[in-house]
């Protein structure tokens, strides 16, 4: 088919943005981009119970916030609006009116109540329950009538029975579907109000979409979407169907990680690089091991051919190992602007001291809201047990006895800087001993058991905070041994 690449997603509103979309949305992207193609979002909200404004900002508002630039949509408009289907009803009309006036479909009136008891007779004989067709030889005037009486009706689609409807999906290869198993299913509640497969078909061929790419979860929709395509004498579009996502164990993903807010992830703090560069290998495997992309490298490399037809499996450990890999290399003024919005306001007063401590953590930083954590010592000292000064088989005299020699050390120094600090005591480290000196001091600045070297702390804290600090830890000591 040669047909300028046009894709989209169709998010429903119906719950926040998921991982799940953000994939779809993503390899939809990359293809368009690839294929010199536009990328169209489209809000389905024809389940207008369900379909919340809220949802539909956040699912905006989180694809922007990775950057995945649409070409039309909701928010910017296009040729080929609007990009809601709730105000679609008017040109949902022209088409219900066409398959009614050209009999390929008809209103149905049965009660739930008739339709229960038909299905239950069908599986008492042994067959497919489906739909009888009951309401197909009712003219279309007395339909009519009916309808103007208020009688509730449905719109279903003829389908002919013994045929095998088949499409080519550009993931899964052949895929063929008896219609035997489909019978004129339900695709309208009215002229205007249509259901998912009908306002799908009618959107997708309106906008022009050359391919779909979406979620394995839809696959079982794709035929009766061809079958109206062929009701209403229109060409499909390509179709590529994307794995499912699994859990670890390869089971299904659970809902609640499915369901787990996009932003949630960014406002935990997982870069926008991160998370894209762990989506696309959900599904998407690249020629040889190379496992980092820039998003330039996706639209060089991507290719739907080697999308695998397996489940995806996620993994939250593969995620962090992604995040942490790209705060380590983000450009240093860059990380700092990101990292503001996850730390306390009162850091933000003493800029330069939060860049310093973001130098000596952003290696051992998973997500961006651990910071605070991590970096809470430097500002306010925090408690501990005394015994934790004592490295292996010290005793608290020792201790202090280094810790005060460390004091003395430190007396003569006035550049509070890694080079000097180390230059001014390792040589004493050395001589008695690296964990004998070092542990106690570095407990004695941070009051913890992990945290940056004791000389990348001092360098932070600067002359006057370490040394109240070590001799906290003298006076600590002096105040445990009179109390034992
Ligand atoms: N509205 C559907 C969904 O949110 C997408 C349908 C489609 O892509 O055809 O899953």
């Amino acid at each position: 088919m040669n047909r300028p690449v046009r894709v989209r997603i169709a998010p429903s509103p119906t719950g926040y943005l998921h991982l799940g979309t953000v994939r779809t949305a993503l390899f939809n992207y990359l293809f368009a981009k690839q294929h010199d193609g536009q990328f169209v979002v489209r809000i389905e909200d024809t389940d207008r119970g369900r379909s919340l404004p809220i949802y539909e900002q956040d699912i905006l508002e989180g694809l922007k916030d990775i950057n995945l630039a649409w070409d039309e949509g909701p928010d910017i408009g296009g040729p080929h609006g609007p990009y809601r289907q709730s105000e679609r009803g008017e040109i949902y009309e022209r088409y219900t009116k066409k398959l009614l006036d050209e009999k390929k479909a008809y209103w149905c009136f049965c009660s739930k109540e008739d339709l229960d008891a038909e299905r239950k007779a069908m599986l008492a004989q042994g067959l497919f329950p489906k739909y009888s067709g009951r309401c197909r030889s009712l003219p279309r005037e007395d339909a009519e009538k009916k309808r103007a009486a208020g009688e509730k009706a449905v719109l279903r689609l003829y389908v002919s029975d013994g045929r095998t409807v088949s499409f080519s999906d550009l993931i899964r290869g052949e895929v063929s579907v008896k219609s035997g198993s489909i019978g004129d299913f339900v695709i309208a509640k009215s002229e205007k109000e249509l259901l998912y497969n009908l306002a799908v078909v009618i959107d997708d061929y309106e906008m022009e979409i050359s391919h779909v790419i979406r979620g394995e979860d839809h696959i079982s929709n794709t035929p009766r979407q061809i079958l109206i395509h062929e009701a209403l004498g229109i060409e499909p579009p390509v179709y590529a169907h994307l794995p499912l996502i699994l859990s670890p164990d390869k089971s299904k993903l659970s809902k609640r990680a499915l369901e787990t807010s996009f932003r949630e992830y960014l406002s935990q703090g997982y870069l926008p690089q991160a998370l894209v560069n762990f989506l696309v290998l959900l599904g998407w495997h690249p020629d040889d091991e190379q496992e980092i992309f820039s998003l330039d490298e996706m639209i060089q490399e991507f290719s739907l051919k080697r999308v695998s037809k397996s489940g995806a499996v996620f993994s939250l450990d593969k995620l962090e190992w992604f995040n942490a890999h790209y705060i380590k290399h983000l450009p240093f003024k860059e990380l700092l602007e990101v990292l503001w919005d996850f730390i306390p306001p009162v850091w933000k007063e003493q800029k330069e001291r939060v860049e310093k401590i973001l130098a000596i953590e952003r290696t051992r930083l998973k997500t961006l809201s651990e910071f605070e954590k991590l970096a809470s010592f430097f500002f306010v000292p925090e408690e501990y047990d005394t015994e934790l000064l004592v490295w292996q088989k010290m005793n608290l005299e020792e201790v202090k006895e280094k810790l005060t020699a460390v004091l003395g050390l430190l007396a003569n120094v006035s550049v509070f800087d890694i080079e000097t600090l180390e230059a001014a005591l390792m040589p004493y480290a050395q001589e008695q001993g690296r964990g004998e000196v070092l542990w106690p001091l570095r407990v004695a600045l941070s009051g913890r058991k992990k945290s940056p070297s004791p000389f990348e702390i001092m360098s932070v804290l600067g002359k006057e905070e370490t040394i109240k600090r070590i001799t906290r830890a003298c006076e600590k000591i002096d105040a445990y041994e009179t109390a034992t």
